[in-house]
């Protein structure tokens, strides 16, 4: 019996399918990641954005394609937020996003005919060298665009002791924290700072995920700066450098703040790698507005922005307000991210020349590919195993030409 899960949207999702998979493979059933032929399809889908929407729903078709007859299970937040629109002929049972333990447990006593008692996730199998591993899940804070407070539910962290039990089981040699809101982790009971200080005895290279300003303080980054392979990229969500759009968007900082954590980050690390997401095109986005979000791309000195044109999410604060025209979004979305490209060309630019350890994981026939503690990708010539000094030599696909000790 083969089963396929496939994942959209994002990391904490994607953490999920892999616990999923494993409780698969405990019970002998062969699994993959991939869309392709198979008896059974699990679908964990996303509802980040209308598009996301559309394409968690097209995946009962894609599968069908493969084999009309499979059985099809879906979960996730696209499902959690419209179940009707999945309970199609042909799927089985559709869950959420909270609860992917209780879905899993479904899916099994499904599969086999009998209630298989309670599933719970083990370790994930590690994404080639990186592994995920999830510290929280939900989100309180309702910025007005966002619909996942509303699907994941409120803030619930993982005990300290649970994270670093798993962190020392895992055997990839980096290690990505991961969660909805990363910055809310562990409030109440020493927060992320608590969870970084647990980290020092690591010689793991620990990343995070998404962080959003509150999670900078001098506590955290000196927390950080205790772990002896901290990989100081930090994802600080932006959003816009307007104030008036941040209030709009209940972001609760201004662009100054913003900018001074940044300067905090560079003070603590001064080779850090700060990326952001933007959104162009916020209902009420004036063109000051966003003339604001275009200049703090190279303000703030980022390694890379992921822009995104806003798209409406029904059941959201935002969704009630005056959207603006499709052509205004577009144009400032190609210009946020033809100013990003340059942001990260000047960042690239400014390595050249120097060394960095990096941790090796494709190799595509003629060239070795891995990353940088500040995710530049490096290729070098050759096959190389493990992890290396390399020196950045020019710019090179989407990364850097590199030569290995
Ligand atoms: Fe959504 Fe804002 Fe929470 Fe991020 S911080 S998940 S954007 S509500």
């Amino acid at each position: 019996m083969k089963a396929v899960v496939f994942t959209l949207g994002c990391k904490v999702n994607e953490v999920e399918s892999a616990a999923i998979m494993s409780a698969l493979e405990e019970r002998g059933i062969e699994v993959s990641d991939k869309l392709s032929p198979a008896d059974i399809y699990i679908l964990n889908t996303c509802a980040v954005t209308a598009e996301a929407e559309r394409k968690s729903r097209q995946l009962i078709s894609r599968a069908r394609k493969f084999n009309p007859a499979a059985s099809v299970y879906v979960c996730g937040c696209a499902s959690e937020k419209n179940a009707a629109q999945f309970s199609l002929a042909g799927v089985k049972y559709v869950g959420g996003a909270r609860d992917k333990e209780q879905f899993a447990r479904h899916v099994i006593s499904d599969i086999f005919g009998a209630d298989c008692g309670d599933v719970t996730f083990g370790l994930p199998k590690a994404v080639r060298t990186r592994a995920f591993v999830k510290i929280e899940d939900g989100c309180d804070n309702f910025c007005s665009y966002c619909v996942i407070p509303y699907l994941r539910g409120r803030v619930t962290s993982r005990p300290i002791a649970s994270v670093i039990d798993e962190i020392s089981r895992i055997s990839s040699p980096e290690v990505v924290l991961t969660g909805i809101n990363v910055s809310a982790y562990g409030k109440g009971e020493g927060g992320l700072p608590a969870l970084m200080r647990a980290l020092s005895f690591t010689d793991k290279r620990i990343r995070l995920s998404s962080l959003e300003c509150s999670a900078i303080t001098d506590e955290f980054l000196s927390a950080c700066a205790r772990i002896p392979n901290f990989a100081p990229h930090f994802h600080l969500s932006l959003q816009s450098g307007s104030d008036s759009v941040l209030r709009a968007m209940n972001r609760h900082y201004t662009r100054a703040q913003y900018l001074e954590k940044c300067a905090m980050i560079y003070a603590a690390f001064p080779d850090a790698a700060i990326t952001t997401d933007i959104i162009a095109g916020f209902c009420g986005e004036s063109e000051v507005d966003f003339a604001d979000s275009l200049s703090i791309i190279g303000e703030a000195g980022f390694s890379r922005v992921h822009a995104f044109a806003f798209s409406p999410r029904e059941g959201t604060k935002a969704f009630s307000l005056p959207d603006i025209p499709p052509d205004v979004k577009k144009r400032r979305l190609h210009a946020l991210l033809q100013a990003g490209k340059e942001a990260a060309d000047r960042y690239l630019q400014a390595r050249l020349g120097k060394k960095y350890p990096v941790i090796f994981e494709d190799f595509d026939g003629e060239y070795t590919s891995g990353y940088t503690p500040g995710y530049i990708r490096v290729y070098c010539k050759g096959e190389i195993k493990g992890e290396a000094q390399v020196a950045l030599l020019d710019k090179f696909r989407d990364g850097a030409l590199g030569s290995a000790e």
